[in-house]
């Protein structure tokens, strides 16, 4: 049985490394990891393998994201205190947390494809007091019209390619942030932002490795 000392502990040594690695590079998203508990959003089974800097299984044949991949994804998002987010697929609702804590849980809407990890998310989400979050089940290569418009729209679920109804969702500067790639699992990290005249201006950054995004604008589920 590990000790909630324990996890505190395990906590900052793996924040300590991705600021080292660089992963982490500004105090708001350092302060971000310090503040959610991620051995309450993988399964009882995993919970002493929590801090370890790799993805987990969570069913259904999905992963809560290596912490490593997340703090890449935080920084290159650039995310101020009220800017709203829509995140894409939800999974145990971690990555969804530490967004609450950069943008205002009010701020953040998370979307997820299959029925019984957006119930766990929420409840992992409501359980480590963020419960603010909203969390819908949908197809989110579909956006989510209802919350538009985003600041951001970050992706944590590979798609062949930017969805189209994703950059009509978006506020002036509005940014995206997805693993795009033409191989269902193996992607690079793309960042998009919305110019004034509407077009979006890319960089390519990180090769990735996520699961696919599937539906009805990315990935069939078969
Ligand atoms: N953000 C998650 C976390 O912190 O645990 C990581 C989740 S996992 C890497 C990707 C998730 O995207 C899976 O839960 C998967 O079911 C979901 N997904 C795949 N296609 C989707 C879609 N079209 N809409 C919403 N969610 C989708």
């Amino acid at each position: 049985m590990v000790r909630p000392s324990d996890f505190a502990a395990a906590r900052d040594r793996l924040v300590r490394e991705l600021v080292a690695e660089g992963d982490i590079r500004s105090p708001r998203v350092q302060e971000a990891f310090i503040q959610v508990p991620r051995e309450e959003f993988v399964r009882s089974g995993d919970r002493s393998a929590a801090y370890a800097d790799v993805p987990l299984p969570i069913g259904e044949g999905q992963t809560i994201s290596a912490p490593s991949m997340i703090a890449i994804m935080l920084e290159e998002a650039r995310l101020a205190p009220g800017e709203k987010v829509l995140e894409i697929g939800t999974g145990s609702g971690y990555h969804a947390a530490l967004l609450a804590c950069l943008v205002g849980a009010e701020n953040v809407t998370s979307i997820e494809r299959i029925p019984a990890l957006a119930v766990w998310g929420q409840e992992n989400l409501a359980r480590s007091g963020f419960g603010g979050v909203t969390v819908v089940q949908g197809d989110g290569s579909l956006g989510y019209p209802a919350g538009a418009p985003y600041d951001c729209i970050l992706a944590t679920a590979g798609s062949p390619r930017i969805p189209e109804p994703w950059p009509r969702q978006l506020a002036a500067q509005g940014r995206i942030v997805a693993p795009i790639g033409a191989s269902r699992f193996g992607q690079d990290l793309v960042i998009a932002r919305l110019r004034p005249a509407g077009s979006l201006e890319i960089r390519r950054g990180t090769p990735c490795a996520f699961v696919p995004l599937v539906g009805e604008q990315a990935w069939p589920s078969s």
